[in-house]
C-alpha cells in the first residue's frame, strides 16, 4: 500500500491546480450570477489535454487512469463546483464510457471531436418516472429499416443545453427489466431529438441542466453501442466511476472551504484575540480536516479499485456517501466560523453550500447510497 501519488499524477495536479487558480477560479462567481456555461474553459481544457484525460492515447487523449481523473477534479472542484459539474458529465459520464465500451468505429468517429471539446458530451440515465429507480426507465428504442426509433424522455441531464453528443439508455426488451436495457449514441442533430428549457437550479449555476424529448428520434444501427440489451453492465459500472469521480468533486470544494476559513479564523480578531484561538473554532477546523481527509482515502480506495477492474459498488457508494455529506457540513461550518460574512455572497462560501448539496442528490442520493451498503454489508454477513 502506497498512499503516495506518482511524479506523473503530482504534475498532472500541479499543472491543473495553476489551470484551476488562474482560469476557473476567477469566473466561478460570475457562472453562479449570470447563470452562464463557460464554453471558454471547455475550450482551453481541450487544449491542455484535460478533455480526453481518460481517453487512451491511440485516440488522442491522455490515457491516464481514474485516480489521476479524481485528482485532476479535486483542482477543478476546488476552484469551481459548476465547472467540474459539466467537466464530470464531459470527460467522465459521456467520453470515458464511450472510450471504455464503444466499438473501434464509435470511438473514431466520436472520440476526436469529444477531446478536443469541439463536441461537449452528457450522459441521459433519468427519466422523469425513474430516478433512483433508474433501471425502470421506459424509453423505448424499436428496429426500424436497419435504425432504431427512440422515443421517451430523460430529465435533469447536465450539459442538454451545450452537448451535442449523448449517450442514451434506452430499453429495446420491453419484458426483460434490468438485462432490456441498450445504450445509443445520440447526436443533437438526430431528426425526433430535442432538448427541453433549462432548468432553475439551487446551485451549479454555471453547469446547465435540460430535459431531453425522443419523438421516434431515428438512430442508425451503428450507433447502438456493445449490443442490444447489453447496457446494464455498462450503466452501473459507470456509476462506480461516476460515484468516485464525483466525490471527488465534494473533496475538492470541501477544501477549498476548510482553506477560506482557517485564513478567516487567523485574521479576524473577537474579545481581542483571533478567533483561531477559540477552542470551539479549533474543533470545527480539526473535524473539517480530519473528515477531509478521510473522504480522499475513500475517494482514491474507490479510484484504485475501478483502474485494477474490481467491482466496487460498496466502496464507491462509501466514497459518494461519505464525501458527498462531509462536504456539506464542512461548507455548513465555514460559514459559521466566517460569522455575518460567511451568509454574504461576497465571501462565496455560501454559493459552495449551495453548489455542494448537488452532490447528495445526483449520481444516486444519500439514501440510495446506504441501501447500496446495508444490502452489500448483509449480503457478506461480516465486514
Ligand atoms: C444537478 C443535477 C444534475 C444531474 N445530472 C444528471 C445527468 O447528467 N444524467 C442523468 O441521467 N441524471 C442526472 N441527474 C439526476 C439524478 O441522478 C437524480 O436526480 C437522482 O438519481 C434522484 O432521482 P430523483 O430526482 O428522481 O429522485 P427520487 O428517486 O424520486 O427520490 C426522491 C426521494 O426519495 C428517496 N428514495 C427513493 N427511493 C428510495 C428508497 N428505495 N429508499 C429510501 N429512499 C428512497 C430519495 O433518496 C429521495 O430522497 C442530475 C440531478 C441533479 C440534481
Amino acid at each position: 500500500m502506497d498512499f503516495r501519488l506518482t511524479d506523473e499524477q503530482l504534475e498532472i495536479q500541479q499543472m491543473v491546480r495553476k489551470f484551476a487558480q488562474n482560469e476557473i477560479a476567477p469566473l466561478a462567481a460570475e457562472l453562479d450570477r449570470d447563470e452562464r456555461f463557460p464554453a471558454e474553459t471547455f475550450r482551453k481544457m481541450g487544449e491542455l489535454g484535460l478533455l480526453g484525460l481518460l481517453v487512451p492515447e491511440e485516440y488522442g487523449g491522455a490515457g491516464q487512469s481514474v485516480l489521476t481523473c479524481c485528482v485532476a477534479m479535486e483542482e477543478i472542484a476546488y476552484a469551481c463546483l459548476s465547472t467540474a459539474l459539466s467537466y464530470l458529465a464531459h470527460a467522465v459520464l459521456c467520453t470515458h464510457n464511450l472510450a471504455c465500451n464503444g466499438s473501434e468505429a464509435q470511438k473514431r468517429k466520436y472520440l476526436p471531436g469529444l477531446v478536443s471539446g469541439a463536441q461537449l458530451g452528457a450522459l441521459a440515465m433519468t427519466e422523469p418516472g425513474a430516478g433512483s429507480d433508474a433501471l425502470s426507465l421506459e424509453t423505448f428504442a424499436e428496429r426500424c429499416d436497419g435504425a432504431y426509433a427512440l422515443s421517451g424522455s430523460k430529465t435533469f441531464i447536465t450539459n442538454a443545453p451545450v452537448a451535442a453528443t449523448f449517450l442514451v439508455y434506452a430499453r429495446t426488451d420491453r419484458q426483460a427489466g434490468p438485462a432490456g436495457i441498450s445504450q445509443f449514441i445520440v447526436e443533437r442533430g438526430f431528426s425526433g431529438f430535442s432538448v427541453g428549457q433549462p432548468f432553475q437550479k439551487m446551485g451549479v449555476h454555471g453547469s446547465p441542466t435540460a430535459p431531453i424529448f425522443m419523438d421516434s428520434c431515428r438512430v442508425p444501427q451503428e450507433n447502438l453501442v456493445r449490443g442490444e440489451n447489453q447496457a446494464l453492465s455498462i450503466l452501473l459500472k459507470g456509476l462506480d466511476v461516476e460515484r468516485a469521480t464525483g466525490a471527488s468533486m465534494a473533496v475538492g470544494a470541501a477544501r477549498s472551504v476548510l482553506d477560506r476559513a482557517v485564513a478567516y479564523a487567523k485574521e479576524r480578531q473577537q474579545f481581542g484575540q483571533p478567533i483561531a484561538m477559540f477552542e470551539m473554532i479549533m474543533e470545527k477546523l480539526a473535524n473539517m480536516s480530519t473528515e477531509l481527509e478521510a473522504a480522499r482515502l475513500l475517494v482514491h480506495k474507490a479510484a484504485v479499485l475501478c483502474d485494477e477492474g474490481i467491482p466496487c459498488s460498496l466502496e464507491a457508494s462509501h466514497a459518494k456517501l461519505f464525501s458527498s455529506e462531509m462536504a456539506v457540513r464542512a461548507a455548513s461550518e465555514a460559514i459559521q466560523i466566517l460569522g455575518g460574512y460567511g451568509y454574504m455572497r461576497e465571501f462565496e462560501v455560501e454559493r459552495v453550500l449551495r453548489d455542494l448539496k448537488m452532490g447528495t442528490i445526483g449520481g444516486g442520493t444519500s439514501e440510495i447510497q446506504r441501501l447500496i451498503i446495508a444490502r452489500e454489508v448483509l449480503k457478506r454477513g461480516r465486514t
